[in-house]
């Protein structure tokens, strides 16, 4: 019904730099000598906009997509007027991700996490069998949307203790099943039990960070900003939980330096993480190639703690090669430390005068651009992109009616792994 031929594109492994088709659901290189992203080569060098088709798929040029799939909302920027300003900023641009239709924003689970969601569905290798997702709950929320209307059968695993963040507007089509980790469990324990699903016959890993299509959607929110301002710009300001939004960002402003009518520069990554959880930027500080130890106990202690849960990636994919490491090294990024009580001030000053609520991450972000304008760590005449990754989650649920989904079964932390496969395995053929 669309006038979409599939998108053009190869593969290209960091590790050797060799070049491969996407056959089947390609996550690494066909030859891996180090652990290594992979990245999409699009044909289109220039990125058209696709005003014909419907929400994301505006940037089918650079998403690796066969098809087109129905519900999809697009990131949307705007320059602020209100909080730049307060700021005293000149050029700060909003790029919103959620739902504030009045604006144009029709992410109706309200984060950018559909904007990974879309286009991993739509991505041309997908192969038969069972998706399987792990998920701290915006991602979650986001492929049950997208999976449910587009019947592509799923397996969601998530912790018991972030369930109030799946809900849905309507009940899922059965395609869609969810299993939790037990109470105490965070994200690692349901990457854990994702695990072991995909170890079944007729499973196969979402993939997450290295799934192109991944990251390539969420890039769009740059896309999006990019195209919007007409030049890329000097800050990007995003808070991060495993960093892949980063990554993206960072993938499609060196996309944008091939195209070159954008201008040249490389934005400089303003990212942000809830304290007292903040395992990459302790990495970074030193400037270590890879994460420090973690204590587990001490990391679960203080993902209790923060309120942005959606920030609680533990093994984030930072020391990988073409990973946070390397994108912050590109460009002399750097790492703030967000505390719940800052946040939740700039969700209400942004609340107050941009006029939408925040999902805690984007209000962490909020607070790190606040706090470098006050610590004089950005140029206030300087085109700064704020990534707000969650939003109007609120507004929504007073415009419409929700039901909150629940686990078909709930797996203790340390549970034996045959029994565990065993059971998930029983859940599918019923
Ligand atoms: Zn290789």
């Amino acid at each position: 019904m669309y006038n979409f031929i599939p998108t053009q594109y190869q593969l290209q492994s960091l590790c050797c730099g060799i070049e491969f088709p996407d056959l089947n659901w390609e996550l690494q290189c066909p030859d891996p000598h180090q652990p290594s992203l992979i990245r999409a080569i699009y044909q289109e060098k220039r990125l058209e906009l696709h005003h014909d088709l419907p929400g994301l798929y505006r940037f089918a040029d650079w998403l690796p997509i066969g098809r087109i799939l129905e519900g999809s909302g697009s990131p949307i920027t705007y320059k602020s007027h209100n909080l730049s300003g307060l700021l005293g900023l000149e050029q700060l641009y909003i790029t919103f991700n959620g739902y504030w239709p009045e604006k144009g924003a029709h992410m109706n689970t309200g984060t950018f996490k559909e904007c990974e969601a879309y286009s991993v569905c739509a991505r041309t290798s997908n192969p038969k069998g069972v998706m399987v997702v792990a998920s701290a709950g915006n991602t979650a929320r986001a492929f049950a949307r997208v999976c449910s209307q587009n019947k592509i059968p799923l397996l969601l695993t998530i912790p018991l203790d972030n369930i109030g963040a799946l809900w849905a507007e309507a009940p899922l089509d059965p395609c869609v099943r969810i299993i939790a980790c037990e109470k105490g469990g965070d994200y690692f324990d349901a990457i854990h039990l994702s695990n072991l699903a995909v170890e079944l016959d007729g499973f196969y890993p979402e993939g997450g960070a290295k799934n192109v299509a991944r990251r390539d959607g969420m890039g769009t929110t740059v896309l999006s900003a990019v195209t919007s301002i007409g030049k890329i710009p000097d800050y990007y300001f995003q808070a991060i939980g495993s960093g892949t939004g980063a990554i993206a960002a960072w993938e499609a402003n060196l996309r944008f330096l091939v195209d070159g009518r954008f201008g040249s520069n490389k934005m400089k990554l303003m990212l942000s993480q809830n304290s007292p959880f903040l395992p990459i930027k302790e990495a970074w500080d030193q400037r270590s190639p890879v994460m420090l130890p973690i204590d587990d106990a001490v990391a679960r202690n203080q993902v209790e703690e923060i309120n942005a849960k959606v920030l609680s990636n533990r093994k984030p994919p930072y020391a990988i090669k073409g990973g946070l490491f390397d994108a912050l090294s590109d460009n002399g990024g750097s790492i703030m430390g967000i505390n719940n009580q800052e946040a939740e001030e700039a969700g209400e000053l942004f609340l107050q005068h941009e006029g939408n609520d925040l999902e805690p991450a984007a209000a962490v972000a909020v607070a790190s651009l606040m706090k470098a304008v006050k610590e004089n760590l950005v140029d206030k005449k300087s085109t700064i992109m704020l990534n707000i990754t969650g939003g109007g989650i609120e507004k929504f649920k007073r415009e419409h009616s929700i039901c909150y989904l629940t686990p078909e079964k709930v797996f203790p932390i340390h549970g034996d792994p045959e029994e565990v496969k065993r059971q998930i395995a029983e859940m599918f053929h019923k």
